[in-house]
């Protein structure tokens, strides 16, 4: 069977969760037993986004295969289940670098390159070689930024082309405002929206409606009057209590059969048993039986998407553990003054999650020594677990100057320091310790041990500084377990407290949680902070 394409574009705005939209229709096509994966292009000239602050953009997603991707890539994962590769984020750096070193190769020779043909056959034959290479049955494409962008346009052109060639929906998300004086839906600027995307020669087959409000039935025939569609094909997209619910909310209103049957796929294939599985997580989301405080103790706190997966790792861990979660987000510069840990007294258990430079580090510590000496769940994660050498390492085995040569290169002690083999590296897109690596957890009481139960596991990686194993020892002997190593038993993988409940990891476990199967380690974090919890009341 030919591969089919869906494509997801936004109009009027950004940030309305183009993401959800895509991962909610790669999880219906999954229901319905189809191969589906998705592709998301964004205009942008980074070639990836490995050298974005994630205060402006959001988390760096890691693959296995090491591509530094945008956060859209964990959304897809976490509905979707599946593991995926770098060659299915399309950047326009990628793009017009790929066309350059074709032109100075001589490919073209002769010709003038154009945006209309090189580059829009350049996208078309990607998308056509990942459906076919990944033998898909439907390759869902996210477009980013909304119609009307400079940057997006010749993306939005090729896509026109790929429906003259290819069986293709086009999905547009758009928004309907409530005003609130006259408390009315006003869906004008949806309709101006719909006619941007019809001006470009495309005529969308669905428009997904983000509102606040449930979309009201005068709305919807309105905007089915004015767009040409049939009023089953305005979906409802309004504010759920969580983004696992919106697979559920499109197929109540028969999405998902209207996107089969124009897909020309066989609708009788849904899977009830998995379709009910999900539901019945979701569930364990909205209406669990117990609840924990967290504090994420970071710098980018004012951006929550900059640590989105740790979030997510939380809700599936609590889903997992019929517990509610309930986040505060401290920001680790205000640690920095000791009164400010009062912060942190309602909470149950601390996370420092990852990060790089010096802003908000003695803040940082000042939380995990309060989780160690206040019996604290807590987890570190990469820059996390660091600290949480360099904390145990100043405050129980009285090395005093301790530090990363991250933030101290002349530390006395380098706790955490760089390897030789990167001491060299001057270019920074590509070149840290990155993507899935094994490691062998070799202490079987270790609490690591007991939250995956196995020997050998794989997380993935993000990070330049490891810990400094002239100093395991004497860690070791004031008390700090190691009981993971990388497969060569070089580098150190995992630390934790003897007493209470501390895990450190240089990996990031958050990176691979997904609601049906969440990460070992944040389902151990969340029910050491409940038992925790319990032996103090
Ligand atoms: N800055 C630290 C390093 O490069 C930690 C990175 C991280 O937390 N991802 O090693």
């Amino acid at each position: 069977m030919p591969a089919k394409f869906v494509v997801v574009l936004g109009s009027l705005m950004s940030g309305l969760g183009k993401g959800i939209v895509t991962s909610s229709i790669l999880k219906i096509l999954d229901l319905y037993g189809y191969s589906a994966l998705p592709v998301k292009f964004d205009g942008y000239l980074n070639y990836d986004c490995g050298t974005m602050n994630p205060y402006r953009h959001g988390e760096v997603f890691v693959l296995d295969d090491k591509s530094e991707v945008d956060m859209d890539f964990g959304m897809y994962q976490r509905f979707l289940g599946k593991g995926m590769t770098g060659d299915l984020s399309i950047t326009g750096g990628k793009l017009f670098s790929h066309i350059i070193n074709k032109e100075r190769r001589g490919d073209y020779l002769g010709e003038d390159v154009q945006i209309i043909p090189h580059m829009t056959n350049e996208i078309i034959s990607r998308l056509e070689n990942i459906a076919k290479s990944k033998k898909l049955d439907v390759l869902v494409i996210e477009v980013g930024g909304a119609v009307g962008d400079i940057e997006n346009s010749y993306f939005i052109e090729a896509m026109r082309q790929l429906a003259l060639k290819h069986k293709v929906v086009f999905v547009n998300l758009t928004y309907v405002p409530t005003l609130d004086v006259v408390g009315e839906q006003k869906t004008k600027p949806a309709q101006l929206g719909f006619r941007t995307i019809m001006q470009l020669g495309i005529m969308p087959d669905f428009m997904v409606c983000r509102t606040t409000e449930p979309l009201g039935e005068k709305a919807r025939e309105k905007l089915s009057l004015f767009t040409n569609i049939t009023k089953e094909r305005v979906i409802d997209d309004s504010d759920s209590f969580t983004i696992y619910q919106a697979p559920l909310h499109f197929m109540e209103q028969g999405f998902d059969k209207l996107l089969v049957k124009d897909l020309e796929l066989n609708g009788d294939r849904l899977n009830k048993a998995k379709l009910n599985e999900w539901k019945r997580m979701v569930g364990k989301i909205v209406n669990p039986k117990y609840s924990v405080n967290v504090a994420i103790v970071g710098k980018y706190t004012k951006l929550r998407d900059s640590y989105i997966s740790v979030k997510e790792s939380l809700l599936h861990a609590g889903a997992a553990t019929d517990t509610r979660v309930n986040i505060k987000w401290v920001e680790s510069s205000d640690l920095e003054n000791k009164d400010e840990l009062k912060q942190l007294k309602g909470m149950d258990g601390v996370i420092v999650p990852g990060g790089f430079g010096k802003r908000g580090i003695e803040g940082m510590i000042n939380s995990i020594r309060y989780a160690r000496e206040n019996r604290r769940a807590y987890l570190g994660l990469c820059l996390g677990m660091q600290l949480m050498a360099v904390e145990y390492a100043r405050n129980a085995c009285h090395l005093e100057g301790a530090n990363s040569t991250e933030f101290v290169k002349d530390a006395r002690e380098k706790i955490i320091y760089l390897l030789p083999s990167q001491k060299g590296v001057r270019k920074k897109g590509g070149t840290m310790r990155l993507g899935a690596w094994k490691c062998r957890i070799v202490d079987k009481n270790s609490a690591v041990y007991k939250a995956y139960k196995k020997n050998v596991i794989d997380e993935r990686h993000r990070h330049r500084y490891e810990f400094n194993n002239k100093y395991l020892d004497i860690v070791r002997k004031n008390g700090l377990k190691v009981p993971a190593f990388t497969m060569d038993g070089k580098l150190v993988e995992f630390i934790e407290w003897t007493d209470g409940f501390g895990i450190g990891t240089q990996a990031h476990p958050e990176l691979k949680s997904t609601l049906e199967t969440p990460a070992p380690v944040f389902v151990s974090f969340v029910d050491a902070a409940r038992r925790l919890a319990q032996e103090r009341m």
